[in-house]
């Protein structure tokens, strides 16, 4: 059994790599707020009124197995805050999190996964790491509305949740409930 470091640390990946197979499908639809939850993933979308059918999720889920599978590089880049601000201008809520991570460090963290970039400060940013992932080994559960606030503004996004095989084996949750 993974222990829960390794655990984290996959439901971490996986986030990137719901962004990347998102961003492939709907290049105009903006990522926000991703992350783990116990027992998983999610990822916020700016889907606007139209979000993903169950079809299309089943879509992305497949679509990130592929990745795991295809994927050439996966890499760290770092950004000045002026260029990682550049880089999200027509994008409110990663430049929310750019603002944030620039207070904390001179550089701000991003990574390559093919041709998809986006912000992100960790340090698993190996080609390796993300083979190591069994494309079986998570599902994507569905999407409920979630709640982006940043200064006053408010605005409904998407969030896609995925689930960890581990935690599906484990018994007590089911497909249909992730526990996020
Ligand atoms: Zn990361």
């Amino acid at each position: 059994m993974p222990t829960p470091a390794e655990l984290h640390k996959i439901n971490h990946l996986l986030t990137h790599v719901l962004t990347a197979a998102v961003a492939r499908r709907w290049p105009q639809v903006r990522p926000g707020d991703c992350g783990e939850t116990c027992t998983g993933f999610f990822g916020d979308f700016g889907f606007g009124d139209t979000p993903p059918t169950e079809a299309e999720v089943a879509q992305i889920e497949a679509d990130m197995r592929s990745i795991l599978v295809e994927c050439r590089h996966f890499a760290h880049l770092e950004k000045s805050p002026a260029q990682a601000a550049a880089f999200f201008a027509d994008n409110p809520y990663k430049l929310a999190v750019v603002e944030t991570l620039a207070e904390l460090d001179e550089r701000v963290g991003f990574y390559r996964l093919d041709e998809f970039v986006d912000v992100c400060p960790c340090q698993l940013k190996e080609l390796g790491e993300l083979k190591a992932i069994s494309p079986d080994a998570f599902a994507l559960t569905g999407t409920t509305p979630a709640l982006w606030r940043s200064r006053g503004r408010e605005v409904w996004l998407t969030r896609i949740h995925g689930v960890q095989a581990a935690a599906l084996i484990g018994g007590r949750i089911g497909m249909a409930e992730d526990g996020a």
